[in-house]
């Protein structure tokens, strides 16, 4: 089974970053399209080919980084925006942390999250 590099996990259903950052960048480009060229540099930055081990399901190109770790990634940087609205919108559009115990409940501890 194919595991993400940066944590270890093993990848379900791989969505590579640069697919995954074409979502971002839909939803990002409605709301704050100024962020998109810094977005493009934060994708380039994960957008590792080690191994290439796993194969996304969009694009069928190598990847090596979970979807967890991509917006983990992202996340960190949208909330180095302090602005709250969009924090909480990709979370409710993007969040890959489903049991809520990564990057969501430190959001919360730090105030991120309103609901
Ligand atoms: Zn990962
Ligand atoms: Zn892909």
């Amino acid at each position: 089974m194919p595991e993400c590099v940066l944590c270890r996990e093993a990848v379900t259903n791989p969505v590579c970053p640069d697919c995954l950052a074409e979502q971002v960048a839909a939803w990002l480009g409605e709301r704050e399209p100024g962020l998109l060229s810094e977005l493009r540099v934060r994708t380039r930055q994960m957008s590792l080919h080690l191994f290439d081990e796993d194969k996304c399901v969009i694009c069928f190109k190598g990847m090596d980084i979970c979807a967890y770790c991509y917006t983990e990634h992202i996340f960190d940087w949208l909330k180095t925006t302090k602005n709250l609205e969009l924090v909480n919108g990709f979370l409710s559009a993007f969040h890959f942390d489903l049991e809520r115990k990564g990057y969501v409940k430190r959001a919360e501890e730090e105030g991120f999250v309103l609901a």
